[in-house]
């Protein structure tokens, strides 16, 4: 295969990954922007993987060997994965990027160090011991950025915020540290005699317990943040192996993954009212905030199945809001089919999405096309959080943290200043969830004690299953 020809097929590729991201930006659109995806996918191992051909027939054995582990190995886990589990497996997927970016970065260091790669001049040697250093540094906080992450979404580790003394000192001597020992390791040139692998070894475990640090002092309410910008770094890490391996389109790819994480990452910090800054910056100035989760409220109501179904007769308009707790009892079914037999009766129905409802972006949009529910009908925050209170019932399934009024009226609450739907507006409120534990963030949610809110309790499939039937 000619390099004109790996040239072609990178640029084709690197087009269709474009084509890829601009489908997935719509629900009608997604799915060729999969296909594209996967095109672009097969195209780029080709013709990565073809030219080693003519070169080391040996080592596209071993090639083969690793991408037929890693493919059963990706095969067994995508049909295995239930819907709310993504998150911890595309923060695990992203922990292994960092891995690679590390690996790739001492291995070239290694070729330097070793005399076996000679770069030209001196300047060159200069550039690639950067590039080596940097692709190190982000690989490792990515990769225990996205180990802490993926413990923090499984409920391995606590999704509170870890509130160390002087967190934000400890992050600076971090960056500092690794800079002074950048400088010293881009003079110390590489040489087998210097020092070199000491610098970048010292760098690493910094960098390392930097990335663990960073995410676990994130609160669970901002994680939906932080796991688009560990898609991001985990897209520059990639960038930065692109360059080491000379690549062009591992360099494109990871420049397209980096920079479109940072912009989820921007607007989900918008949609959240949180500053960008401060989240990268390990929840810098969010110091004052406490959880709560045992504070005392005082009481709230129940309410059976019939009596919501006999609520909703006597509605007019409903609006819907769905949450993680919809996900988990893969409530969407029932909920679309209460849509259409509502809907049918003339009453108005329609859905409020929250942009960090459920544990990924988009979630809830992805379950209620799964379930057929007209797009049309499904409406975001913004677009429907001023008719809360022209509305005679809203249906909360199993969402919390995305309805919680103590976002908007409690400054010291770890959610204070995330927009949230104001639910509580409405004449009637009917609260489905299995107790009186708090959302993800760990707060207690002051909607359930009001005096307009019902609690339905009971898993939110069964409960709407059983609404369904009174309403039949
Ligand atoms: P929450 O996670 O705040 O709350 C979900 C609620 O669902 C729980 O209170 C739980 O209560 C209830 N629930 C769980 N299982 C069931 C079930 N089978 N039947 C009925 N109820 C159930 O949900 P929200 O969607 O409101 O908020 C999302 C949270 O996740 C936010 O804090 C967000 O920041 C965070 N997050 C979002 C991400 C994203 O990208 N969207 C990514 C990472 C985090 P109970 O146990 O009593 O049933």
């Amino acid at each position: 295969m000619s390099e004109g020809l790996v040239t072609a097929a990178y640029i084709i590729a690197a087009i269709l990954f474009i084509l890829s991201l601009a489908g997935l930006s719509k629900q009608e659109t997604a799915r060729n922007g999969n296909k594209f995806g996967i095109i672009g996918m097969t195209i780029a191992l080709i013709a990565t993987i073809v030219p080693i051909v003519y070169i080391d027939i040996q080592s596209i054995i071993y090639i083969l060997i690793a991408m037929l582990i890693g493919s059963l190995i990706g095969v067994r886990l995508a049909l295995k994965v239930e819907m709310t589990e993504m998150p911890e497996l595309v923060a695990i997927l992203h922990s292994f990027v960092g891995l690679a970016a590390v690996l790739v970065g001492y291995n070239s260091f290694l070729n330097i160090f070793t005399g076996e790669h000679v770069p030209e001049t001196s300047t060159l040697l200069n550039i690639e011991l950067t590039e080596i250093f940097l692709g190190v540094f982000i690989g490792a906080i990515t990769f225990t950025g996205s180990v802490v992450a993926y413990g923090k979404l499984h409920g391995k580790i606590s999704s509170k915020a870890l509130t160390l003394p002087f967190k934000n000192g400890l992050n600076l001597l971090a960056v500092i540290g690794s800079i002074v020992l950048m400088v010293l390791f881009i003079m110390d040139g590489g040489s087998t005699g210097g020092n070199s692998m000491i610098y970048l070894a010292a760098m690493t475990a910094i960098a390392l317990i930097f990335g663990w640090h960073l995410v676990a002092s994130i609160g669970g309410a901002d994680m939906p943040v932080v796991i688009s910008m560990l898609n991001s770094y985990s897209g520059w890490a990639a960038a930065a192996a692109g360059f080491m391996l000379s690549n062009d389109l591992l360099i494109i790819t990871g420049a397209l993954v980096g920079s479109s994480g940072a912009i989820l990452s921007y607007i989900m910090c918008k949609a959240m009212n949180r500053s960008f800054v401060s989240v990268i910056l390990g929840g810098f100035g969010n110091e004052g905030a406490s959880a709560g989760a045992d504070e005392e409220m005082g009481e709230y109501r129940e309410m059976s199945a019939e009596d919501v179904a006999d609520l909703l007769k006597s509605s007019s308009s409903v609006i819907i809001t769905p949450g993680y707790g919809m996900a988990v009892a893969q409530a969407q079914y029932p909920v679309a089919e209460i849509t259409r037999k509502l809907r049918e009766k003339g009453v108005n129905v329609r859905f409020g999405i929250h942009p960090v409802a459920g544990r990924l972006p988009g979630h809830m949009n992805v379950l209620l096309a799964e379930a057929k529910v007209p797009y049309d009908i499904v409406l975001e925050m913004d677009e429907i959080n001023d008719d809360f209170s022209d509305t005679d019932t809203v249906l909360v399934i199993g969402a919390n943290d995305t309805v919680n009024p103590s976002a908007l009226d409690n400054p010291s609450s770890p959610i204070a200043g995330m927009p949230v739907l104001e639910v509580w507006k409405a004449q009637n409120v009917v609260v489905f969830k299995r107790s009186m534990n708090a959302g993800y963030a760990g707060v207690q949610n002051p909607l359930f004690f009001k005096d307009n809110s019902y609690m339905c309790f009971g898993d939110a499939k069964d409960s709407v299953q059983a609404i369904l039937n009174a309403l039949k």
